[in-house]
């Protein structure tokens, strides 16, 4: 089924691209995927999607690709959890975590990635290849394997090692590159040509918005179809925060939504690699390169993205902010997070925690705002950043249970 999709539409100029065939990038930046909402809305409304299944399919009319068609390890509907201890620890009365570490591959590179290797199956495309921070890479070796195309995957050879895994044992042909990501993307676009495989690179094809916005589409449903008065997001090529904010735009033209206002969007980057909130603060609409990208947080070392003017036009137009946090207390906000809230929060959704605080301890956020977290990862994927040295006990000495518990 073709759907509701009217055309493609290039984000820097308006230009309008053809739909039915496989499109890239237009001016070398991204495209949008643009619907007929006047048809939609005479099919389809929050009560018919109610009685679907649980999944990110489920929005169908709004997606370039229907559920039948889908390839699909079942991602989405995932859960939208009240963190309260957390909450009040930061000084927030009604803080949210949607918890996207559940998804197929640990992470929520699972939405997008399913519906781009979707699309790349309804366009033909059997050869595709992707410059990787890690979960990326995981997820289109999944759903690569899944359909049986043939993958190709380069991240920098310090990935978390179970990124490596996973693309291995899921059949991608899988490269270690001692560069970074913007260097993997260079290795891929450049071998567009030669080796015959089409670019699956963040933003270059249009289609992973598209999946990321079911993010935005599920928290409006879970919320009674009222939005959150902010958004933290750890942002590293920006798809899931430009996904969610093209979400929020659809439904308020569906008139879905109960309300007019949209979230603030707040943009999380570590300072070890905070390209946007650079750019932010600068008032540029662009940003630069940044160099010597550093951080525990690997989804977000993204030192330069080709959606960097989509992130920042949302931020702003939505009256949040970009804000970078201290990369060094990332990994103590993990463990204080996960052992307050039994979530298994990821590095980046950790250093959303931290921005929250620094965002209520400013003023900019107050006590009783609705706000969500993205936990856009599992920290089991981090094994080399969260590793720990336990204490032992040896079988063959009385145990010590007054020294081991604390209790005298
Ligand atoms: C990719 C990734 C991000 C960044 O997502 P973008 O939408 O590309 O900004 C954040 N967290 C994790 C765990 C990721 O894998």
């Amino acid at each position: 089924m073709a759907g509701f999709v009217t055309h493609l539409e290039s984000a820097i100029d308006g230009t309008k691209l053809a739909a039915d065939e496989v499109q890239t990038l237009h001016e070398g930046r991204p495209l949008w995927v643009r619907y007929d909402l006047d048809a939609i809305r005479e099919r389809v409304n929050p009560e018919t999607i109610a009685r679907r299944s649980p999944t990110m399919w489920r929005y169908e009319e709004l997606l370039p690709c229907s559920a039948a068609e889908a390839v699909t390890l079942g991602e989405g509907m995932t859960p939208l959890l009240s963190a309260t201890r957390l909450g009040s620890a930061i000084g927030l009365n009604d803080l949210w975590i949607k918890d996207e570490s559940q998804l197929p591959t640990g992470s929520f590179k699972s939405r997008g990635l399913g519906m781009a290797v979707s699309m790349a199956a309804r366009f033909g495309l059997r050869r595709l290849a992707i410059p990787t921070a890690g979960n990326a890479g995981g997820a289109l070796a999944a759903y690569g394997a899944r359909v049986g195309a043939e993958v190709f995957v380069f991240m920098p050879e310090d990935t978390p090692v179970i990124n490596q895994i996973e693309c291995h044992l899921a059949g991608a042909k899988t490269f270690l590159v001692n560069g970074l990501i913007n260097d993997c993307g260079r290795i891929v676009r450049e071998g567009v040509e030669s080796a015959g495989w089409f670019d699956f690179s963040t933003l270059k094809e249009p289609y992973r918005i598209e999946g990321k916005k079911t993010m935005g589409l599920e928290l409006a449903e879970q919320f009674g179809w009222e939005l959150p008065d902010a958004i933290l997001y750890p942002t590293g090529g920006g798809t899931g925060l430009i996904g969610m904010w093209k979400a929020f735009a659809e439904l308020q033209e569906l008139g879905w939504l109960r309300t007019k206002k949209k979230p603030r969007m707040f943009a999380v980057q570590s300072d070890g690699c905070a390209p946007i909130v650079r750019a932010f603060e600068n008032g540029e609409r662009f940003a630069e390169v940044f160099e010597g990208a550093a951080t525990c947080a690997a989804g977000i070392r993204v030192p330069v993205a080709v959606g960097d003017f989509m992130i920042l036009d949302a931020v702003r137009e939505s009256g949040g902010a970009a804000v970078s946090v201290c990369e060094d207390d990332i990994m103590g906000a993990v463990s204080r997070a996960i052992s307050l809230e039994g979530i298994s929060v990821c590095p980046e959704a950790a250093a959303c925690v931290l921005a929250a605080k620094k965002l209520v301890v400013d003023g900019r956020l107050k006590a009783d705002e609705r706000t969500v977290i993205f936990n856009t990862g599992a920290v089991q994927k981090y094994p080399e950043c969260a590793a720990v040295d336990l204490p032992r006990v040896d079988v063959g000495t009385a145990v010590d249970y007054a020294a081991l518990t604390g209790i005298a």
